[in-house]
């Protein structure tokens, strides 16, 4: 299954990528001062989009981590929570899971 580890390399590279552009995004130099507010309040509303963005590409990066780490330890294509083989369609689909479509029902 090193096919699945690759990919789930390339994207973890992409969300690394994605994840400092949102960081930049975050931490710019804004000159609040010179903008009215219409222009303020689109760009806070702008912020707490990216802000969501970066949270929720935290947390898939975390997860694909976590799936790489599996696959390293050899575990890799066992559900996680029952121990049962993942279909390999499932991984195909979701490379970056760790549970059985039983499991992850539930
Ligand atoms: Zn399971």
């Amino acid at each position: 299954m090193s096919s699945r580890k690759s990919e789930l390399e390339t994207l973890r590279a992409d969300l690394k990528v994605r994840l400092s552009r949102y960081e930049a995004h975050q931490h710019r130099e804004d000159g609040a001062l010179e903008k009215d507010f219409e222009e303020q309040a689109a760009q806070t509303q702008n912020d707490e989009v990216v802000d969501s963005l970066e949270t929720e590409t935290r947390a898939e990066l975390a997860q694909i981590e976590h799936a790489l780490e599996r696959i390293e330890s050899g575990v890799g294509d066992d559900c996680e929570s029952c121990g049962e083989a993942i279909d390999p369609r499932r991984l195909q689909v979701l490379p970056y899971t760790t549970l059985c479509i039983n499991c992850a029902d539930e």
